[in-house]
């Protein structure tokens, strides 16, 4: 039970909020900060970063530490100096799966009921009439199919979950994908607040300014990356660009535009693409 008037850390535990991922992938740590269950390759991207210019944009990296037997990514808490922050998961890119996961699907292309299921339940014509019939989809059949789904495919960006300081909570957001559902949901978001959508709009730029000059992202393919908005009622609005579980260097001398179309074989994630469309949404939310 935690009693009024809550320490700094109760008051930090009951702030929390994860819009992504397994629940156990993270624990509390020291003030001000997080654990995030270590992964070889989002560390790799953590120690680049530290002298790229997309550090300032970045939860500060604290380390691997140990825990109970396990390893774990130590980093900012960006929720920390937030007063019951509003937050939101917008993830980047025009697909959310690396080539190589699609090549790896392929190898056995098996019909999935799971999959199938999954697929239903966000939309019941979704699948063939064949796949009705046999009650099952391949893998890389649906993970392309989702990403027609949601706005990734279309704005290069897509929701993914939104805790609001009332308490609320939303991750179904599978189907939002207009502009005009997408620019609906960020009203609802910031309750038509335009002061926090000009902060967010004047990040936005920084950070596609740092993006534009950082080494980093013209050697990486940035596959579900998301970009962390928060904000309060005291005023207060930032945007982290936060996960780089699947952010992948590429071979020596090869870079990526991140603004052209995506053609297998090409490795482009339409990032910039994306942030674009994102900054034109935002402009629309404070001018309509
Ligand atoms: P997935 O790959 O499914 O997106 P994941 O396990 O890689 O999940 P992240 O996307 O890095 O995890 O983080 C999940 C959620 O945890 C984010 O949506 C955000 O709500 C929260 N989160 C992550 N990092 C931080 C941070 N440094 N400070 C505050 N909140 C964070
Ligand atoms: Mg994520
Ligand atoms: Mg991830």
């Amino acid at each position: 039970i935690v009693h009024w008037p809550f320490s700094a850390t109760q008051r930090r535990r009951l702030n929390w909020v994860q819009l992504a991922g397994h629940k156990g992938n993270f624990k509390a740590a020291d003030e001000g900060t997080i654990l995030k269950k270590f992964s070889e390759n989002e560390v790799q991207c953590f120690e680049k970063l530290q002298d790229d210019a997309l550090r300032p944009f970045v939860p500060g990296y604290h380390g691997v530490v140990e825990k109970d037997g396990e390893s774990f990514l130590h980093m900012t808490d960006l929720l920390t100096n937030f007063d019951l922050p509003n937050v939101m998961d917008c993830k980047m890119g025009v697909r959310t799966y690396l080539e190589e996961e699609l090549v790896r699907a392929r190898e056995r292309p098996k019909q999935r009921e799971d999959l199938y299921k999954k697929m239903v339940e966000v939309d019941s014509e979704g699948p063939t009439p064949q796949e009705h019939a046999q009650r099952g989809v391949t893998k890389p059949r649906y993970m392309q199919w989702r990403e027609t789904m949601s706005s990734t495919n279309t704005l290069g960006f897509r929701i993914e979950g939104i805790k609001k300081d009332d308490g609320t909570c939303r991750t179904d957001f599978k189907k939002t994908r207009s502009k005009q559902d997408v620019i609906q949901v960020f009203k609802d978001f910031v309750e038509g607040n335009v002061t926090i959508i000009t902060s967010y709009l004047s990040r936005l730029t920084e950070i596609r300014q740092a993006l534009k000059t950082s080494e980093f992202f013209k050697r990486h393919e940035v596959i579900g990356s998301s970009l962390l908005f928060i904000h309060d009622h005291k005023g207060s609005a930032q945007v982290w660009i936060i996960d780089f579980g699947k952010t992948t260097v590429l071979p020596e001398g090869q870079t990526l535009n991140h603004d052209i179309p995506w053609q297998e074989g090409n490795r482009e994630d339409g990032y910039l693409w994306g942030l674009e469309n994102l900054i034109h949404t935002l402009e629309s939310v404070s001018s309509e």
